[in-house]
């Protein structure tokens, strides 16, 4: 014991370093969105997160746009507990059989005008369980779906650049 604690403290992390932020760009792509929300619903944008079957993968890069080092609420956007209070269902993994019911009251419970955005290969097509037993597919297979984030797992920047497309898309609702 003694002799690793020594060679760890001689040798020192052994982790990768964080990859250096890319504040201008963030900042820029949030305060769009931002206003790209306003613009369509007069505030801010409510993201209401939907686990269907996924790995987490996905989830571990969008619980990141939370964190202090992307910080979101900064811009106005934040995540909400409720599909009642969501704009838009931010939904990942295949759709498993058993969350297939839950999805679907969770899209009906969601007022309009609302927006529902896969994220993730899996959301596509099902991904690597594509073909399981336990999956249904992609998020379309069980709900209407406007946009698709592709990344397994897209990284915080690509979920903000999708979410931005999606209030830039013109559509009549
Ligand atoms: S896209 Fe990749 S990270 Fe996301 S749920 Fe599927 S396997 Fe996991």
């Amino acid at each position: 014991m003694r002799k690793i604690l020594l060679e760890n403290f001689v040798k020192g992390p052994v982790t990768e370093l964080a990859p250096a932020p890319d504040d201008a760009a963030l900042a820029e792509l949030a305060a769009a969105l931002e206003r790209a929300a306003r613009r369509k619903l007069g505030r801010s944008l409510s993201i209401r997160e939907v686990d269907a079957g996924s790995c987490n993968g996905c989830e571990l890069e969008i619980h990141a746009l939370n964190n202090p080092f992307y910080d979101l609420e900064r811009f106005g956007l934040r995540f909400v507990a409720s599909p009642r209070h969501a704009d838009v269902l931010l939904v990942t993994g295949p759709v498993t059989k058993n969350m297939q019911i839950a999805l679907e009251r969770t899209y009906r419970a969601t007022p309009d005008p609302k927006w529902v955005v896969a994220a993730g290969d899996c959301a596509l097509d099902g991904g690597i369980f594509a073909g399981s037993y336990a999956c249904l597919g992609g998020v379309s297979a069980a709900i209407p779906v406007d946009l698709h984030i592709r990344g397994c797992p897209p990284s915080p920047l690509q979920l903000l650049k999708g979410l931005l497309a999606l209030l830039d898309m013109d559509k009549a609702r």
